[in-house]
């Protein structure tokens, strides 16, 4: 059976890790039809200057599947998130990071196997934002005091944070299904329930619902303060981790700190009928076109791909050659070396190269 998949390259160190990705996983055996289609600051001109062309999208919901490398946001200015647009687009609303310690990782703690389930669509990310001094902002205000609410300065820009039933339910359902297929034995809530009492409070109370209709997996809830320390102190008494959007966004940073970090954290984003594989990290611009950055979060993307096309004997077998290059030591980037200006380091092209010669060896 051949898979047809959409290849989105991205930019900055993007098209390197994905070509690397490509290359690993036609080693497994299994058969792709890539579609390669664009997106980001570097198509926009092509397509009337639009940094997330239809084409793309169409490519992503025809096919189901797309491998994706980091695309660049511009920071306070230009063009909205092309990551968080595409999110919007395909309804991709749970978000997937599985952090997991490999022996052989330079990390201060061992037997980390956390999986951080994010919700993607809600909450203070989903754009809905009011301009310091614009007259919406203004008019909002007066709103606001009309209704008792009064802003704690005038010369406030204002941010708004919807969590609803539907979202909240929805991605619970995911995490707790997924928690069950992927053999994991507990779900724990994240939340500030007790400070934002209409948002995460619904939050929490949803998730209570939705645990109580998948007893028998266990379920406890922390709050989002508390549970950074408690991840930092005992990773390993947690498993499924499920998050409002932005707290989703920190912790999973946090948690692929305790693994490692950014070059071995993959993800995956989920919504009804189609998901979009992608490492954790960003674009790493000062990298880019310099065979210097590490494609294995990149890859162990391609790994959850593998599982979630039913290829789990390949997924298997490619995470397992992850996981002894890793433990040798030998074929890593710059990153993964006891200093970062290590002489033996390797490229991007020669971790892959080293994991194909795995492969077929
Ligand atoms: P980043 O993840 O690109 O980089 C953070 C640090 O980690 C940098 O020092 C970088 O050099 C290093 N790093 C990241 N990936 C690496 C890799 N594979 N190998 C070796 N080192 C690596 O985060 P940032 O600097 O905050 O963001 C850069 C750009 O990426 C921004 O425009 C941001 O918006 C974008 N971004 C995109 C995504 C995505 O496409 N899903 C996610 C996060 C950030």
């Amino acid at each position: 059976m051949v898979h047809r998949v959409t290849l989105i390259p991205g930019d900055g160190i993007g098209p390197e890790l994905t070509e690397a990705t490509r290359r690993v996983l036609e080693a497994t055996g299994v058969a792709f039809q890539w579609d390669v289609a664009h997106a980001g600051a570097d198509v926009m001109a092509e397509h009337g200057g639009n940094p997330l062309p239809e084409a793309t999208l169409e490519s992503v919901r025809r096919n189901g599947v797309a491998l994706k490398g980091p695309i660049t946001t511009p920071i306070g200015e230009g063009f909205r998130s092309v990551n968080v647009g595409l999110r919007t687009a395909l309804d991709l609303y749970a978000q997937v990071r599985p952090c997991k310690t490999y022996r052989g990782v330079r990390t201060r703690f061992e037997n980390v196997d956390l999986v951080i389930v994010r919700e993607t669509t809600e909450d203070i990310y989903a754009g809905i934002e009011f301009e310091q001094g614009a007259d919406e902002t203004a008019a909002l205000a007066g709103w606001l005091e009309q209704h008792g609410r009064k802003l704690p300065q005038p010369d406030s820009g204002i941010s708004i944070k919807p969590i609803s039933i539907t979202g909240t339910r929805r991605v619970f359902d995911f995490a707790f299904d997924y928690a069950r297929r992927m053999g994991r034995r507990k779900v724990t809530a994240v939340h500030k329930a007790n400070i934002m009492k209409f948002t995460d409070g619904l939050w929490l109370r949803v998730a209570r619902e939705v645990a109580a209709e998948n007893a028998d997996l266990e379920f406890d809830d922390r709050i989002a303060d508390n549970m950074c320390m408690q991840l930092v102190q005992h990773p390993d008494d947690y498993d499924v981790l499920v998050l409002p959007n932005l707290y989703g966004d920190i912790v999973s940073d946090l948690a692929a700190g305790l693994v490692g970090g950014l070059g071995v954290a993959p993800g995956a984003n989920y919504g009804k009928g189609v998901a979009v594989f992608e490492p954790t990290h960003g674009s790493a611009p000062k990298y880019a076109g310099l065979n210097r950055a590490n494609p294995l979060a990149q890859i162990l993307s391609g790994v959850m791909m593998l599982h979630h096309i039913g290829e789990h004997e390949a997924g298997v077998r490619l995470e397992r050659a992850v996981a002894e290059l890793i433990a040798e030591g030998k074929s890593v980037t710059y990153d993964m070396k006891p200093t970062r200006d290590d002489p033996t380091a390797v490229g991007t092209s020669d971790v892959a190269d080293a994991l194909i010669a795995k492969l077929e060896g």
